[in-house]
C-alpha cells in the first residue's frame, strides 16, 4: 500500500519528491505533518495525476483519529475526492493520457465478487475508500487506477470537480438508491450546511420531493434555500421536531435523511409519517441509538443503512454536476500546507458546503 516507498522511482533510480501532507501517528489536528515524500510512479493500468483540488470529508479526521472500521497503515495521506491533470500514465493504459482533466472516483472496488457482479459494488468484500485503503490526494500527485478517472468538462473548475463526488454520491445513494424518494414526498434533510447535507437538499429537489431542511446558524438559511429547501429550521433557534410537524400539519415526513446519529435520532423517528423511511450514513455524534420496536411495526417504518453509492451512479452523479444540475458548493479553498487549519475549520461546523485542499 506504500507507493510511495515501493514504487519511488523505479524507473530513473533518482529521487524525486513531492509535498504531502501526512500523519505519522493517530491523534487530532496537529499530528498532520507538511512534508516532502517520494513521487509516485504508475504501474500497469495505473495513471499519475497533479493533484489542483482536494476536497476534506469527515472521513478524513476519522481515519486521523483512528477507527477500527478504518484500519491504516502509518505514515498515512488522507484525501478521497481528488480532481486533478493526468501526468504520467502506466502500461496498457488505453483511455487517459498526459493533460487530460479529470475527477477520480472514491470508491475502490475488485470488479469480481458477488457484490460487483451484480453492480452493488459499494457492497464489495474488499471496498475501500481512496484516502483510506489506498494513498489519498493531500499531496501534489496520486496514483490511480487509470479506469477510476472520469474526463472533467473544460469548464468546470477544479476546486467544485474536487467538491462533489463523495458527497453527491452519498446523497444520491441514500436519497434516489436506498429511499425510492418520489416527486411530491416530503424529506427532512439533517445539517443542510454540511457537505452530505448540501448534496442531499439538491438530490431531493432533482426528485421533485417538498424539502425541509435544518441548519445551526442563521447565516445559513438563505444559503439553503438558494440550494432548493422549502423551509429552513435553524436548530440551535427553535425546536426541529415542532416546527416539522408545524410544517406538514402533523403529518410528519416521508424520509428522513440522516448522518447525525443519536443527538437527532429519536425525534427523527418521531417525525416519520406511516410507512416512511429513514435513511442513515453517519453518526457523528456517537455510534448508539434507542429504538422501541413497537413504534417501527405499527407505523410500518423502514431503517435503511448507506454506504458511499455504486460506480454506475457516481456515473450518474457527475454527468448531473456536469450539466450544472447538481452544483456543489465550494466554502473555502486552502492551500495545501494548511491541511490542519482546514481539517479544524470543518470540525468547528462553521461551513457551508465543502472545503478543499489545493497544492
Ligand atoms: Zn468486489
Amino acid at each position: 500500500a506504500k507507493w510511495w516507498l515501493k514504487h519511488a522511482n523505479a524507473q530513473t533510480g533518482q529521487p524525486t519528491t513531492m509535498n504531502a501532507v501526512l500523519f505519522r501517528r493517530h491523534g487530532g489536528p496537529d499530528v498532520l505533518e507538511y512534508t516532502e515524500v517520494p513521487d509516485p510512479s504508475p504501474g500497469p493500468g495505473d495513471i499519475v495525476v497533479r493533484v489542483k483540488a482536494c476536497a476534506l470529508n469527515h472521513l478524513d479526521c476519522w481515519i486521523r483519529q483512528g477507527i477500527p472500521a478504518y484500519r491504516i497503515s502509518l505514515p498515512h495521506i488522507s484525501g478521497c475526492d481528488v480532481a486533478g491533470i493526468v501526468e504520467r500514465v502506466g502500461e496498457g493504459v488505453t483511455g487517459r493520457r498526459a493533460g487530460d482533466r479529470v475527477v477520480l472516483a472514491p470508491g475502490l472496488s475488485c470488479g469480481r465478487c458477488e457484490w460487483c457482479r451484480r453492480g452493488d459494488d459499494n457492497l464489495c468484500v474488499s471496498y475501500g475508500i481512496r484516502g483510506s485503503a489506498v494513498a489519498g490526494g493531500y499531496a501534489e500527485r496520486i496514483l490511480a487506477k487509470a479506469s477510476d478517472a472520469l474526463p472533467l468538462p473544460a469548464d468546470l473548475p477544479f476546486d467544485e470537480a474536487a467538491a462533489f463526488p463523495l458527497v453527491f454520491l452519498t446523497a444520491w445513494h441514500m436519497l434516489v438508491g436506498r429511499a425510492k424518494l418520489q416527486a411530491g414526498e416530503t424529506v427532512l434533510v439533517h445539517a443542510a450546511g454540511s457537505g452530505v447535507g448540501h448534496a442531499a437538499v439538491q438530490v431531493a429537489k432533482h426528485c421533485k420531493a417538498r424539502v425541509l431542511a435544518t441548519v445551526g446558524a442563521d447565516a445559513k438559511i438563505p444559503k439553503a434555500e438558494t440550494l432548493g429547501a422549502d423551509a429552513v429550521i435553524n436548530y440551535r433557534r427553535e425546536p426541529f421536531e415542532e416546527q416539522v410537524l408545524r410544517l406538514t400539519e402533523g403529518r410528519g415526513v416521508d424520509v428522513v435523511f440522516e448522518h447525525i446519529g443519536p443527538q437527532v435520532w429519536e425525534s427523527s423517528l418521531r417525525l416519520l409519517a406511516k410507512g416512511g423511511r429513514l435513511v442513515t450514513c453517519g453518526a457523528t455524534s456517537g455510534p448508539s441509538v434507542t429504538l422501541d420496536l413497537r413504534y417501527v411495526f405499527s407505523r410500518q417504518l423502514s431503517l435503511l443503512g448507506s454506504l458511499m453509492g455504486t460506480r454506475a451512479e457516481l456515473d450518474t452523479v457527475a454527468q448531473l454536476v456536469f450539466r450544472g444540475t447538481l452544483r456543489p458548493v465550494v466554502d473555502t479553498v486552502f492551500p495545501l500546507r494548511e491541511a490542519r487549519a482546514a481539517q479544524e475549520r470543518m470540525l468547528s461546523r462553521d461551513v457551508f458546503g465543502k472545503l478543499v485542499l489545493a497544492p
